[in-house]
């Protein structure tokens, strides 16, 4: 399998001009990205690295950084996890709140926001230092001692995420928080505002690709049942509400991030991330979506 000549068919086949969306300016300070920005790169086990484009700028990688926060606290709390989370698709966009209410605070899942505060919560009642532990469980797993947080966006969403607030006071009404709201949503808004690149994102991914064990150290990080749990919620949740749609066309694991990111893994074969900021209406980058479906297709590869 060729991946460079494939990611270099679909860079020159994609009239890219002639796709939609809009980035996402609901936080100030993610408006100012340049819409046309792009890359991709995939990283394989055996292969090494492809890459197209800005693959090594780094962006805010959003919602992708709830897949780091759970691969941290699953290990810690192990099955009793799941009783503050479940592992069902939403159905519903990732901020929503009506089904918070119906569902007692219990989130549907770790990846949307509501789901992703509750792991939050449980990281700050584990961790001394939480923001700075958190971040060198990044630079670990991406084996990359310079990816850090973007402070401007933090403080540009802490001060008008009202939804995130409101998501995190419901849960806590019902008992679902047991850390005080303003250091949840604090810690969350950090976490959200880490900035790696498609490198980056692909390499790391890569972990979910190899069963849970470090590709590059060895060292495992979750262990074979968590990594299949793990990669499970990817498929059938780590989309937003359109989770279904990218399985469908695209059939990988995966998960989006409002920056315009999305990373996707074939188990035992590889990882690959695509940077493109222009969303759709539920929050998944344009052209992202149409690149993966485009790498299956070529390649014939996917889960299915
Ligand atoms: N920080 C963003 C929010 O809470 C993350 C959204 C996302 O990437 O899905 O709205």
């Amino acid at each position: 399998m060729d991946y460079q000549k494939i990611l270099n068919e679909i860079d020159s086949e994609l009239d890219k001009g002639k796709f939609g969306g809009k980035v996402a300016d609901y936080i100030p300070e993610l408006a100012d990205v340049k819409e046309d920005c792009f890359g991709i790169h995939l990283c394989s086990l055996e292969k090494g690295n492809f890459a197209i484009g800005q693959n090594e700028q780094r962006f805010s990688i959003q919602s992708i950084s709830k897949v780091f926060a759970l691969t941290m606290a699953y290990p810690m709390l192990g099955e009793k996890l799941w009783k503050r989370v479940g592992v069902e698709p939403s159905g519903n966009p990732f901020n929503s709140l009506v089904q918070l209410e119906y569902e007692s605070g219990i989130p549907r899942n770790p990846l949307i926001n509501a789901g992703a505060l509750v792991i939050c919560d449980i990281l700050i009642s584990k961790l001394q230092n939480p923001k700075q532990e958190f971040l060198e469980f990044v630079q670990k797993l991406s084996g990359n001692p310079g990816i850090g947080f973007n402070k401007k966006v933090a403080e540009s969403e802490k001060e008008t995420g009202y939804r995130n607030v409101a998501l995190a006071s419901l849960m806590k009404s019902f008992g679902n928080i047991e850390n005080l709201v303003e250091d949840v949503l604090d810690f969350y808004f950090y976490m959200c505002s880490i900035e790696m690149s498609c490198k980056e994102l692909s390499q790391t991914f890569l972990l979910y690709a190899n069963h849970g064990k470090h590709f590059v150290t060895g060292e495992r990080i979750l262990n074979a049942s968590q990594s299949k749990r793990l990669s499970a919620i990817l498929l059938t949740c780590g989309f937003y509400d359109q989770a279904g749609e990218f399985t469908f066309k695209v059939g990988l694991p995966g998960k989006s991030g409002v920056g315009g990111g999305i990373v996707a893994v074939f188990p035992e074969h590889y990882s690959v991330a695509v940077w493109s900021p222009k969303l759709n209406k539920a929050g998944n980058s344009v052209l992202g979506m149409e690149v993966l479906e485009r790498l299956t297709t070529k390649t014939g590869l996917s889960i299915f």
